[in-house]
């Protein structure tokens, strides 16, 4: 079994997470950005504000050292899940509010060695990019449908109740919801 070492950037959260295939994309919408800017300055993100994601299902990540460091926000009331280390600013994952749709988007950045994740194959919601992109850009549908019927998969067989972000369908951090203010100052 192959296993990859997550850390923010402090040391303190360390996650251990399994790798079974999947893909690997970078997201260029404004509302990942927003993410980043907010609780690292942007630190994460690439040149053209990408930000580097490895969808997995929560079942495949165990938290090694630092669980009260996990921080919840939220871009807006109904936003989903933005999971970041409290300790430093790290963003974490990307999952929904939902504990019942098992999805946490890993951002890749708290990888020291990326040689056991897949290659980058798809360049997602390039409009939002805030330089230039060479890539020809993905469709979102073939990018998400991999994501939803591993979920569904893992649903049925009631493996969404193995996670580290939620305990009895609740989250484990109290979800921030940034004010309209923070929002915008975060929006490139
Ligand atoms: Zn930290
Ligand atoms: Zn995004």
């Amino acid at each position: 079994m192959s296993a990859a070492d997550w850390s923010c950037r402090c040391g303190k959260l360390r996650l251990r997470v399994e790798i079974k295939g999947g893909k690997r994309g970078i997201c260029y919408c404004r509302d990942c950005q927003a993410f980043a800017r907010h609780v690292s300055g942007g630190v994460t993100l690439n040149a053209a504000g990408g930000t580097d994601l490895y969808p997995t299902l929560p079942e495949r990540i165990e938290i090694v050292a630092g669980a009260e460091h996990l921080a919840l926000l939220r871009l807006s009331p109904k936003g989903m899940f933005r999971w970041y280390a409290g300790c430093c600013g790290t963003p974490l994952a990307n999952g929904l509010p939902d504990a019942g749709f098992p999805f946490a988007s890993l951002h890749v950045a708290g990888f020291a060695d990326t040689s056991r994740l897949p290659p980058v194959t798809a360049h997602l919601n390039v409009g939002g990019a805030t330089g230039p992109v060479a890539e020809k850009p993905s469709a979102a549908y073939v990018w998400a449908f991999p994501i939803l019927t591993n979920a569904i998969w893992a649903r049925l067989r009631g493996r969404h109740r193995r996670t580290p972000f939620f305990r009895n369908g609740q989250p484990v951090a109290e979800p921030y919801v940034l004010t309209l203010e923070e929002r915008r100052a975060a929006t490139p």
